[in-house]
């Protein structure tokens, strides 16, 4: 029998990842992974793929919407979705294929099968023949990651009722589409079907889509996806799905507890996700799961038994890529007697529409609820001569300040490149910067990066200079 110093199952962005930090740290380790690819989740269905369409919608959105005022003459343009879902693949292909090659850099031992624990020590692997294997291990980290969730009345038939998994590998541009959920997934995923020229109807519970960042930032996204064409159907609840066989009926109540009904070719149901366990074994174990289905973790992410750790999408908190990769380096850390550390109020979330959104820290409506006496500066992403250039001048910058201190509290960033810019924001925090700090610094003109600045000096003293 194999034996590890440490065992990680599943190998998206926090079981890879922490593999690769705990054999750097001269650990034996192992990789078990019930797919025959690895990178779980964000790389298969999931970051990556959903960013090779959003690219690939938006290049077309580009040519049939912007390239004649940039004075280029296109003629004949048409989304060819096989070719799009092709391209799609390859990157999917490469990307995971990268992973392999590091876990064999890395000497890592890679198992393909469900891994289930036998005891705290002992992990059986049934790979996809049935055939079992069990290895020995000193620690073992879970990262199973989650599924696409949903509710009663709404279950994916995979056929015409579908999660992300689904959307993501469409042999047709759908004419209509129904997403249920106002979230980043539906959101991302919507805006590249309502580019290549389907309507897309969202169908969302709460009053704003986006709702649990910055109310500003969900305001400005849905205008500009209005833009697209897109319909925002608010506190609605769906009570019902029905594949039609060529389409399907969405039966929902409206605010007033009417009935209404959306009729289209698709539903994509996004309504969030849930931590995935099965097979696991943890019964065997007795490691405890909330009520949410989450591995319960103490402070070092370790699980009530000893020795065995959970990180990622199975565990509290944000369901982010970049999140469980600093949780996979956190437990490798740790299980080397480092004493590692995670801010989690300064992991940042990213919405890739076009505009894009990104925020970190707290949202206007938290520090107000929390009594935190604050100051806002805003700067409009029109006033940059660098968006005037690219025609991109949809959006703001954010930045909340403590009144007293000028401490950046939240940055909040709705435009182009938001997903890039908004890493000043973190830098920024995590060295707690005031947001003099960001105004008294020199940003490169012209580019979008000059909005920070502005945003910053609106705060410190309402002194913006290009507004
Ligand atoms: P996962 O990536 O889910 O990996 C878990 C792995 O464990 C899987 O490969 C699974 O097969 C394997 N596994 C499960 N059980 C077993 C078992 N018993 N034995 C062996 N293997 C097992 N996040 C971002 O940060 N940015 C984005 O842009 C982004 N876009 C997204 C777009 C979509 C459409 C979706 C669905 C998600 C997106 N996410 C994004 C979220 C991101 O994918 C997840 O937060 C991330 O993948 C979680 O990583 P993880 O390592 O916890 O789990």
């Amino acid at each position: 029998m194999s034996k590890y110093d440490v065992t990680i199952i599943g190998s998206g962005p926090g079981g890879y990842v922490a593999a690769i930090r705990c054999a750097q740290l001269g650990m034996k380790t192992a990789i078990i992974e019930k797919y025959d690819t690895l990178g779980g989740t964000c790389l298969n269905v999931g970051c990556i793929p959903s960013k090779a369409l959003l690219d690939s919608s938006e290049h077309y959105h580009n040519a049939t919407h912007t390239f004649e005022e940039h004075g280029i003459k296109v003629a004949n343009v048409s989304a060819d979705i096989s070719q799009m879902i092709d391209r799609k693949n390859k990157v999917v292909e490469q990307t995971c294929a990268g992973v392999k090659f590091l876990m064999d850099k890395n000497n890592i031992d890679v198992h393909h099968g469900v891994g289930s624990f036998v005891d705290k020590n002992t992990i059986k692997i049934t790979d996809s023949e049935g055939k079992e294997t069990t290895l020995e291990t000193k620690n073992t980290i879970i990262a199973t990651g989650s599924k696409p969730n949903y509710f009663p009345g709404m279950e994916p038939d995979k056929d015409r009722i579908i999660t992300s998994t689904e959307a993501l590998s469409l042999k047709e541009i759908p004419g209509s589409v129904v997403v249920i959920g106002g979230g980043v997934i539906g959101l991302e995923l919507g805006s590249v079907w309502a580019r290549l020229g389907s309507q897309v109807h969202v169908v969302e519970f709460a009053k704003s889509i986006i709702p649990t960042m910055d109310s500003t930032m969900g305001k400005e996204l849905t205008k500009t996806l209005k833009k697209l064409k897109m319909k925002f159907n608010m506190e609605h609840k769906v009570q019902n799905v029905e594949n039609t066989g060529k389409g399907v009926k969405v039966t929902a109540l409206n605010k007033k507890d009417e009935e209404v009904t959306f009729e289209a070719d698709y539903c994509l149901v996004s309504v969030g996700r849930k931590p995935y366990t099965d097979g696991l074994g943890l019964e065997n174990v007795g490691i405890k799961v909330n009520n949410r289905g989450q591995i319960e973790t103490d402070d070092h992410l370790k699980t009530n038994v000893e020795g065995i750790y959970a990180i990622g999408d199975v565990v509290k908190g944000a369901m982010l890529a970049h999140k469980a990769e600093e949780e996979g380096v956190f437990v490798a850390e740790h299980l080397a007697g480092q004493i590692p550390h995670i801010n989690y109020n300064l992991i940042p979330g990213v919405v890739y529409t076009w505009p894009e959104v990104a925020s970190v820290g707290k949202t206007e409506e938290e520090l107000k609820e929390a009594g935190t006496a604050i100051k806002v500066g805003s700067f409009p992403i029109k006033a940059l001569g660098r968006a005037r250039a690219s025609m991109d001048i949809q959006g703001l910058v954010k930045i909340i300040a403590d009144q007293e201190t000028d401490e950046i509290l939240g940055v909040h960033i709705i435009g182009a490149r938001a997903a890039d810019l908004i890493m000043e924001g973190v830098v920024a925090m995590e060295y707690r910067a005031s947001a003099e700090d960001i105004a008294r610094m020199s940003h490169p003109h012209p580019t979008y990066s000059e909005a920070m600045k502005e945003a910053a000096m609106a705060a410190t003293e309402d002194r913006a200079m290009h507004i």
